[in-house]
């Protein structure tokens, strides 16, 4: 049985409405977002879906956790606590701001970071909090945000595997933080190939972000550059196919959650699983946490009946990662030197022997998911 692939054609919602965008750019003549309309427009539609004050566009999801820790404004060595189960597009900007990734242990039933383990590291040089909704599943950042206040920190959220992932309560995970993120990357729910997205109710960090993503070029002032600040403009072309996409994704995530339902349903009674809570979860992957150790050899099993699952989704966490021993600058450490990441026991038994991903799509159909089913209880009747 083929699986839709978000890869191809079959498994993206790709279609005339994008290609009528993007011809109506191209016709237009103006491809770039400062003099065009599509990336302004974009922008009050996502405001509108999430209830923010500001969106800001630009080229990717990491440079809009990039604008995100430019609006944190760490100074040089100052720390922010994050996951080290996680996208690197999450940690590479806190180096590009001359920051400090400092890795706090994971909830070992989500993989998401575990607030008691962030209030443990939190010291006189952090300066804010990166929680990321790993997979689509709500992390807990209404926890996250009181530590936060409580200790004057700016919590971002990576929503980038998360679009409208629900918290308890209601709200869209991304609104609860100072800063939410977003991805229209090739493998999320929607894209346009590259983009990002950052939003945020407070405007003088939107005004910084949206400063620091064109360069430091404050239009209103002519040709003056007021602060650093980079290229990470979307272009027109990007903004205009993903309107079409946004206008898609309630479909996108309500389909998910139709056939993740019926996995869950399906899987409620096999023993050595432990299944994903769907309260609020946007399913980008469907995870299985196997807290006997192997994830591993139930991977090998359902991708050799052509199941498209995984182990670990990391070759190691990414406070093991090989680049914590490299130079960052030149052959300069800075500012890592004498760095030496947190040990995170629960993160590294979950992308070494516990964790299992599926592939999830809003193109499954009952018999995708009974395939699913059926195999991992083959295995589990077997082992
Ligand atoms: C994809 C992803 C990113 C990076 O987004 P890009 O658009 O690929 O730069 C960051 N964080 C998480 C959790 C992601 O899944």
């Amino acid at each position: 049985m083929k699986f839709p692939s978000m890869a191809e054609a079959d498994g993206r919602t790709l279609g005339d409405e994008e290609v009528a965008a993007a011809e109506r750019v191209i016709r237009s003549g103006m491809l770039n977002s400062v003099w065009g309309t599509e990336a302004r427009a974009l922008e009050r539609e996502i405001a509108q879906v999430y209830g923010s004050r500001h969106a800001i566009t630009c080229s990717s999801g990491t440079a809009a956790l990039h604008l995100s820790v430019v609006a944190a404004a760490p100074d040089p060595g100052d720390e922010i606590i994050t996951t080290p189960i996680t996208d690197f597009g999450t940690v590479a900007p806190i180096l590009a701001q001359n920051a400090v990734p400092v890795f706090a242990d994971v909830d070992a039933s989500d993989g998401n970071l575990d607030p008691a383990a962030v209030a443990g590291l939190i010291g006189p040089r952090t300066k804010a909090i990166m929680a990321v909704h790993l997979f689509g599943a709500p992390a807990r950042v209404h926890e996250l945000r009181a530590l936060a206040d409580e200790h004057g920190l700016v919590l971002i959220e990576d929503c980038a595997q998360a679009w409208l992932a629900e918290l308890p309560g209601g709200r869209l995970a991304g609104t609860v933080g100072q800063v939410g993120c977003l991805s229209l990357q090739q493998w999320k729910h929607i894209t346009c190939g590259d983009g990002g997205v950052a939003i945020t109710d407070d405007d003088g960090l939107a005004g910084r972000m949206r400063l620091f993503s064109d360069k430091g070029w404050d239009r209103a002032a002519g040709r003056s550059h007021a602060a650093f600040g980079l290229n990470y403009r979307m272009t027109e072309l990007q903004a205009a196919v993903a309107r079409a996409q946004l206008a898609k994704l309630p479909g996108v995530v309500a389909a998910r959650r139709r056939t993740a339902a019926r996995l869950l349903e399906a899987l409620r009674d096999l023993p050595g699983v432990r299944l994903p809570r769907p309260e609020g979860h946007a399913w980008w992957l469907f995870p299985v946490v196997c807290p006997d150790g192997d994830a591993p050899e139930l991977a090998a099993h359902l991708a050799a009946a052509g199941i498209p699952a995984r182990a670990g989704y990391l070759a190691e966490p990414l406070n093991r990662a090989p680049v914590w021993e490299a130079a960052v600058y030149g052959a300069s450490r800075y500012p890592l030197d004498g760095y030496a990441p947190n040990a995170c026991p629960e993160a590294e038994r979950l992308v070494d022997r516990t964790l299992l991903i599926i592939d999830w799509n809003e193109n499954y159909t009952g018999d995708h998911v009974d395939l699913i089913a059926q195999e991992m209880m083959k295995f589990r009747a077997r082992s």
